[in-house]
């Protein structure tokens, strides 16, 4: 377990799934962690279950980004660790999708993740440190699903925008990495149906869906002091799914 007392961490899209289990893990190692959501009432029980702080957030905002990082300067004075995870996975065919839908997937996904990390690193580099890990997937930098051509755009296109961020802020103290989640067991994955669930626990090598624990444990390395060398990269979390199983396995 990696040591982070007396570290500032803000967690979005913390309320519960996989921010929550980053904000837990984040919290068991001695993190100071803010949960900032756009569900106040699950957010707020979350934070006090995790003995932590909750701020309104809607990541699709560039105001309300921006009046998260003043307010967490306010109150805490320093901000060490920025996990960028809030995001939306509706599923839409390509031949139904409307502009909206496009849009709102890239506001949340990719515009949100600009907007977070722009703001993080406002106050990040005058303090010369700080950690961002951004949830990505494996769909779309690594596989396709039909039905979610656009969350696959967006989760792609984070990556191309933190590795192009990791070397903007390489010499000043701040790592930005990835971490990609296969399928993680959370209300956002449930919301998909039991039959998509069974096929992808067929599907993954482990036979199993990963937790938000999980995809935790990878946050809190790549946001620890001792990541410091780890840069502008990706870490796969998700049972070996994309690992091409041979017959007999
Ligand atoms: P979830 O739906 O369980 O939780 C998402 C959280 O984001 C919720 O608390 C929700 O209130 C919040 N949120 C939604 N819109 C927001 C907004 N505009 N502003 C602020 N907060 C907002 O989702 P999850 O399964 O925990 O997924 C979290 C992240 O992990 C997403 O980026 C998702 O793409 C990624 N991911 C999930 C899986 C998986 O299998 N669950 C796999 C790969 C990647």
């Amino acid at each position: 377990m990696f040591d982070l007392t007396d570290q500032i961490a803000l967690v979005t899209g913390g309320a519960k799934g996989i921010g929550k289990g980053i904000a837990r893990v984040l919290a068991s190692a001695g993190a100071t962690v803010i949960i900032a959501d756009i569900d106040e009432a699950v957010g707020k029980a979350s934070a006090e279950e995790l003995n932590g702080h909750y701020f309104y957030l809607d990541v699709s905002s560039h105001k309300s980004c921006k009046q998260l990082v003043s307010a967490v300067i306010r109150d805490f004075e320093r901000l060490d660790i920025l996990c960028s995870n809030t995001g939306i996975f509706p599923q839409c065919d390509l031949v139904t999708m409307t502009e909206q839908h496009w849009d709102e997937m890239h506001d949340i996904n990719l515009k949100g993740t600009f907007f977070m990390v722009q703001a993080a690193l406002e106050v990040m580099r005058p303090q010369s440190y700080g950690r961002i890990v951004i949830t990505s997937s494996i769909t779309g930098p690594v596989t396709g699903f039909p039905g979610w051509t656009h969350y696959a755009a967006s989760k792609a296109g984070q990556l191309g925008f933190m590795r192009s961020a990791a070397l903007e802020c390489a010499r000043d103290g701040i790592t930005i990495n990835a971490v990609m989640p296969g399928n993680i067991l959370t209300e956002g994955l449930q919301a998909q149906g039991e039959d998509y669930l069974e096929q992808m626990k067929a599907a993954i090598p482990t036979r199993s869906l990963g937790t938000p624990d999980d995809i935790g444990h990878a946050a809190c390395f790549l946001a620890s002091k001792e990541a410091r060398y780890i840069t502008g990269q990706t870490l796969i979390v998700d049972g070996g799914q994309v690992l091409p199983e041979s017959p007999e396995a």
